[in-house]
């Protein structure tokens, strides 16, 4: 989210939204396309930024349209109109007073657009937690995070009311980076392991970025690009394969639902 935030940002801002197209009613619900478009059309984009994993686009009038990109979810930016072959899972069109536009494909529709009024943002992001890449972010507040909570680490991390913007990916190779096993009850980390663990995310989540993302299946970046980020996989989908720290077989287990790597030796 932060690679399409980046690269959105020169094409977005100043803009007016000339022209909304809503494709799938599903994207803007429980508004109807028609309502999200009067709410949309003439609207100016000030500036755009990223909170956890939403992308928001900051608008003149004091509103914010929140784009969500969930599983598949892809945001593109042309100067020239799509070729059929590219339509195929369009499901939001912004057309911008420079000819240009922005494009919302998903494949399998889990994506979400939404408006919010000044006073409904206040209330909206107080539900996330901190931001990683923060420099207030550290080993109290992760502290914090972990104390008096049993929780598997792994379940902590991803929950995005803690800290705000960790996917499956980065959890997995944060935590072999740090060397705690993912069902690690949160409260028997030391401080010393949650000290390791704020790093850990850091540097991931900055090498990740650095790549661009990743792309295992259907992320592509603004300009149609795939991230390189899973080239550099140290744990993440490498189960039966040697672990590049030790040797040993890299395991997958489930935790919270979601498939999670980690190397049983390295691992404590
Ligand atoms: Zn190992």
């Amino acid at each position: 989210v932060e690679t399409v935030k980046r690269q959105l940002e020169p094409a977005l801002a100043g803009r007016t939204i000339r022209g909304v197209k809503v494709l799938d009613p599903l994207l803007v619900a429980p508004l109807s396309p028609a309502a999200f478009r009067k709410r949309l059309r003439g609207q100016v984009v000030t500036s755009i930024d990223r909170r956890g994993k939403y992308l928001r686009l900051h608008l003149k009038t004091g509103m914010t349209l929140v784009i969500h990109l969930r599983m598949t979810g892809k945001l593109t930016y042309e100067e020239a109109p799509l070729k059929p072959a590219e339509r195929r899972h369009l499901r939001l069109v912004l057309m911008l007073d420079n000819g240009g536009a922005v494009y919302f494909h998903d494949q399998r529709r889990f994506g979400k657009a939404f408006l919010l009024t000044p006073e409904e943002s206040a209330a909206y992001w107080h539900k996330l937690g901190p931001e990683p890449l923060a420099r207030q972010f550290n080993r109290k507040v992760m502290m914090n995070i972990l104390r008096n909570r049993r929780r598997p680490v792994k379940s902590l991390l991803l929950d995005q009311s803690l800290i705000a913007g960790i996917g499956n990916i980065y959890a997995d190779e944060a935590l072999f980076d740090s060397g705690i096993h993912p069902l690690r009850p949160s409260e028997a980390i030391s401080e010393e392991e949650a000290a390791r663990l704020v790093r850990s995310i850091k540097s991931t989540l900055r090498r990740a970025i650095r790549l661009q993302g990743s792309s295992i299946d259907t992320y592509r970046n603004v300009r149609g690009e795939r991230g390189r980020f899973q080239e550099t996989f140290r744990v993440h989908r490498r189960q039966g394969h040697s672990c590049l720290a030790c040797g040993g077989g890299v395991a997958k287990i489930k935790v919270g639902g979601r498939g999670t790597y980690f190397c049983p030796s390295c691992q404590k």
